[in-house]
């Protein structure tokens, strides 16, 4: 028995990952940024807010709706303090933990269900007192600096990751598209100076931006063309271009899940493991390979008495959050159902695909049967052979 079966799937079985964070609530995030964030459906990234300048009051409107496309909203603290100067427990806990009700309560009011999990400090201050306060309300905080990469197997300060940061004096368009080269592990690293840091493979770039405007006098800003690109880039490059919350609990998970141990039931195993941080978000979906060689060939994989069904590589995408999973051989109640073999006989037919409802490949059958394995449910068989048309037909388990 494998001691520790599970392993998690790199960045979402994408080849690097990228999160873009806008901090300080400014308007014309909303105005230059959403335009473009809509047409661009694979694009997610984060907002920091902060009701300096009345920020988060003014466009509240703005940012509930960007909530509610799948962005996500972070916290920047109530008035972009210098938090190593704050003097009091009381204003450190008003600046970090109450505020970041504040902005939930708020959007909610607006219709937009916002969890928020991940802070970024004002002017990148920060110390161990700051980090111990921002852990009590949030799992994960971005501070700035460097080159803003992240490594797979190494595991970051949760409450200090780094950030590259755009200014428009300070970087330009070419070095940013390159960053993004280098997270996607493009080009060759080989002759890189023994005193560079060494690139291995695909990491998980954060971005540091601010404004979002064609005023050349904003230094922090960048133009809304811009931006474009570097998204685009960043699809092309097929990074996985998710909210620094969502790439970072994907990142914190697999620590724990691919350290966890098995222990041995009547039918299988089980895996259990702990959440390091109650200030997760509600689901972190995690892609991983389980190994069940030890069970066999219709191993069952459950979560929560609910079977999962197999993705097309034989990966499984399981909820961290659940805290255990279940590995079993199929019983006599996991029957197969079958489909009227008139359904596909006597057609010719050589080939039968299995597809869930999401259209997701499963595997392939033998035309009439599911194998037990498979979660109760519907799918659809696809029928095909060389010079017949492919015929479609659902079953219901
Ligand atoms: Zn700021």
């Amino acid at each position: 028995m494998a001691e520790t079966p599970i392993k998690t799937i790199p960045w979402n079985g994408y080849v690097g990952a990228v999160s873009f964070t806008f901090d300080d609530a400014y308007a014309n995030q909303v105005e230059n940024l959403k335009p473009i964030l809509d047409d661009l459906p694979d694009v997610h990234v984060t907002f920091f807010l902060t009701s300096m300048g009345n920020g988060l009051t003014q466009n509240a409107a703005g940012f509930a709706a960007l909530a509610k496309a799948g962005n996500e909203i972070g916290n920047h603290t109530r008035t972009h303090a210098h938090l190593t100067g704050v003097g009091s427990d009381s204003e450190l806990e008003d600046e970090i933990v109450k505020y970041a009700n504040t902005i939930e309560s708020t959007l909610a009011e607006l219709g937009a269900d916002v969890k928020v999990t991940s802070l970024a400090t004002p002017f990148c201050e920060n110390n161990d007192k700051i980090k111990s306060v921002i852990a009590s309300r949030h799992f994960i905080n971005r501070d700035c600096g460097w080159h803003g990469r992240n490594e797979w197997d190494v595991e970051p300060d949760w409450m200090s990751l780094q950030a590259k940061i755009w200014t428009r004096s300070g970087a330009t368009v070419t070095e940013m598209l390159s960053a993004l080269d280098t997270a996607a592990f493009i080009g060759n690293f080989e002759g890189a100076n023994p005193w560079d840091v060494q690139v291995k493979g695909g990491s998980w770039l954060v971005v540091l931006n601010h404004g979002v405007t064609d005023d050349a006098g904003d230094d922090y800003a960048i133009d809304p063309s811009d931006i474009k690109k570097i998204f685009e880039h960043a699809v092309e490059n097929k990074l996985w271009t998710a909210p620094f919350g969502t790439v970072g609990a994907y990142h914190r998970a697999h620590f724990v899940v691919d350290a966890a141990t098995s222990t041995l039931t009547d039918d299988g195993f089980t895996v259990k493991w702990e959440i390091p941080n109650e200030h997760m978000p509600k689901s972190v979906p995690l892609r991983v390979k389980i190994d069940t060689k030890s069970i066999g060939e219709n191993a069952v994989v459950e979560q929560g008495g609910k079977k999962l069904s197999p993705e097309s590589d034989g990966s499984y995408i399981i909820e961290f959050m659940a805290k255990e999973l279940k590995v079993r051989k199929s019983s006599s109640n996991d029957e197969t159902i079958a489909l009227p073999k008139s359904a596909f006989a006597n057609q010719g037919y050589s080939k039968y695909t299995v597809f869930d409802m999401n259209g997701n490949c499963l595997g392939e059958t033998n035309g009439w049967t599911i194998p037990a394995n498979y979660p109760k449910g519907t799918y659809i068989i696809r029928a095909e052979a060389a010079g017949l048309k492919a015929t479609t037909r659902k079953l219901i388990k």
